[in-house]
């Protein structure tokens, strides 16, 4: 089924939720129109070029011989053609060639390429937090050679933490870096799980690796980070003698066929060239550049997905015809669509969609805005910091509940291939265990996030969500149904279970940590309701972005998702005891 990217609703939730709006009253050379044409572009990309190859990739898969991997038919012409349209460079440094437009453009994007292929889209996602990585911490000589190269995406970087006794324990990684009198290191090591480790799509992979000096302290603070390319490159830049840096074997998956995952070898003679990217010991911080925006991206794959899913159960629930609902009056069976039942699984689906569109886009405004010294920019940092593991893994949860649903709407249809609903299920059920499992991201937030400043960042935050269902009160529509009233009780849920928490960390973290993830989605229910009612209120106010279908959508999750708190609620705060006394 074809995709087609909404662009309009991506516009205004980037202008108006994510704040887009602000960050261009800023002044600066790009303006709103420049915004709608960059989506639109984007758009026809994703619809046009991405769309059509996702199948195909399913297929085809990335067959392995001899060391070399080939990607899917129509890849490598659509890769190319991705990355000298710029794609890859829309939020990179200018002075490396990027545009230097704000994460949260570059967010629709990614968004946008994932609904195409999340197979395609996790690869960019890399190279960008690479060249973010390099940027950041690499030497004048490192980003020379490299960086203009990783920003177009005409080299693509890879990201390599993970080997088989290191996972979510990044600490007890064994890769060895050994130094080299001229500078360099000498990488020896095997590490599992290497998106894009391999393949035919750039003439150069810049592989980011994380690995272990011998006179290292242990755990995370023994973990430092290098620039290992496939080829190293001669005088001129140009890739030359291959280096000791090999992929040994790929993985058969679930799902993202055409995304090569790689176990890599370095070392079969003597070690690999590896460039110091930082300071020695000091890996994960850099790292952590990468990570952040990673994780952000990975949740936009989970909208990605999600937004996929939602249009084509909505496509077929339209055109497939069974019994007669009530009150149909037309000829022969009715439409699905017509039956309570369909209804709700689809409004359930657009309506998560949109709320973690909206929390995903409202991070990468956060990002936008961190910039700088000032206490606005601290501000936003600390609210990038709160909102990004809510976003990864609210997002990528529903990518997962959304394409099942998906599937539950087409019948038995959905269970069958070709029909592509289930390829969108076995696709986004990665998005939830890489880039940091959704049960560490529910420890990120309960652990560093809610307690930061002693909880006065996430006080700050209920307080402007209370606002927000002031003001859904305040304005008496009865379009809105309950919402105020039910948005309400999920904040004052979200309320105290942030307390109870608060009250529990010090002396008590296991019990804590037991309700880690029913508080994120608690979190998520109240931030996506109160943010999706701001959306239908600033529509109402602008008679602009379709106010009544957003009323509906944020009247929809109000009354039948965010409901849920209060039971997410009890979970966190009277279920600790059951889950540690568990016998297992
Ligand atoms: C297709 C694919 C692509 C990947 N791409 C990359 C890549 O490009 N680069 C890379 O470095 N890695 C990559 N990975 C690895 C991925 O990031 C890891 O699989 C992930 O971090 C989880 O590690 P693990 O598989 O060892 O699971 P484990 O760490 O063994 O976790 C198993 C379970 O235990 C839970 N758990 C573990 N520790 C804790 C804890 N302290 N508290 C609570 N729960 C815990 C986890 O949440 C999970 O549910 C990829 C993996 C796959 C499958």
């Amino acid at each position: 089924m074809a995709y087609r990217a909404p662009v309009a609703d991506i516009a205004f939730a980037l202008k108006h939720g994510a704040g887009l709006n602000r960050t261009l009253a800023k002044g600066g050379e790009f303006t709103a129109d420049d915004v709608d044409a960059v989506l639109e572009e984007a758009g026809k990309f994703a619809n046009d070029v991405l769309a059509p190859l996702n199948q195909v990739g399913d297929k085809f898969g990335t067959p392995f011989k001899d060391g070399k991997i080939t990607m899917p038919p129509g890849w490598k012409e659509a890769y190319t053609g991705w990355y000298r349209a710029g794609w890859n460079a829309v939020a990179g440094p200018t002075q490396w060639g990027g545009q230097g437009l704000p994460h949260a453009m570059n967010a629709a994007c990614i968004e946008m390429w994932n609904s195409g292929s999340m197979a395609f889209g996790i690869g960019p996602v890399l190279t960008m937090g690479a060249a973010e990585a390099l940027a950041a911490y690499g030497t004048d000589e490192l980003k020379q050679k490299y960086l203009a190269k990783l920003v177009s995406g005409e080299w693509m970087g890879t990201m390599q933490l993970t080997e088989p006794q290191a996972g979510s324990d990044v600490g007890a990684l064994r890769t060895k870096a050994v130094r080299q009198p001229d500078g360099t290191y000498r990488i020896t090591g095997q590490k599992i799980f290497i998106t894009y480790g391999e393949h035919d799509l750039t003439d150069n992979i810049i592989h980011f690796v994380l690995a272990r000096l011998p006179d290292a302290p242990p755990g995370n603070k023994g973990i430092s980070l290098f620039l290992v390319p496939k080829f190293l490159l001669n005088a001129d830049g140009t890739p030359g003698e291959r280096n000791d840096a090999r992929a040994h074997s790929i993985e058969h998956k679930m799902g993202i066929h055409a995304s090569p995952t790689c176990t890599m070898v370095y070392g079969d003679n003597g070690g690999a060239v590896g460039y110091l990217v930082g300071e020695e010991n000091r890996g994960l911080a850099c790292m952590f550049t990468m990570m952040n925006l990673a994780r952000l991206a990975v949740g936009l794959q989970g909208v990605g997905v999600a937004e996929r899913a939602t249009q084509q159960a909505i496509e077929y629930a339209k055109d497939r015809k069974q019994g007669r609902a009530i009150g149909f009056a037309g000829q022969g069976s009715s439409p699905i669509v017509d039956f309570p039942d369909v209804k709700r699984m689809l409004m359930t689906m657009r309506a998560l969609t949109r709320a973690a569109r909206a929390i995903c886009y409202a991070t990468a405004g956060a990002i936008d805005g961190s910039h700088g010294k000032s206490d606005e920019a601290k501000a936003s940092n600390e609210r990038a910091a709160l909102l990004t593991p809510v976003a990864k893994a609210f997002s990528t949860d529903i990518g997962i509940e959304v394409a099942s649903l998906g599937i539950q709407v087409h019948g038995g249809m959905g269970f069958i291939e070709e029909t592509g609903a289930a390829q969108h299920l076995r696709d986004a059920r990665i998005a939830a265990i890489y880039e940091g499992t959704n049960g560490i991201q529910s420890l990120d937030l309960v652990s560093r996030k809610v307690s930061m400043n002693g909880g006065a960042v996430v006080r700050a935050y209920l307080d402007e969500l209370r606002q927000t269902v002031k003001a859904v009160q305040a304005k008496n529509d009865p379009a809105f149904g309950t919402t105020g009233a039910k948005l309400s009780d999920a904040v004052e849920s979200l309320d105290r279970a942030t307390t109870w928490l608060l009250s529990k960390l010090e002396n008590e973290p296991q019990a804590a940590l037991a309700g880690a993830t029913p508080y994120l989605r608690l979190f998520s229910n109240a931030a996506g309701g109160c943010m999706l009612a701001d959306e239908a209120l600033v529509a109402l106010r602008l008679g602009d972005g379709d106010p009544a279908t957003r009323v509906a959508i944020a009247r929809f999750f109000a009354e039948n998702i965010a409901v849920q708190a209060s039971g997410l609620e009890k979970s966190v705060t009277e279920g600790a005891d059951s889950v540690n006394n568990a016998t297992l």
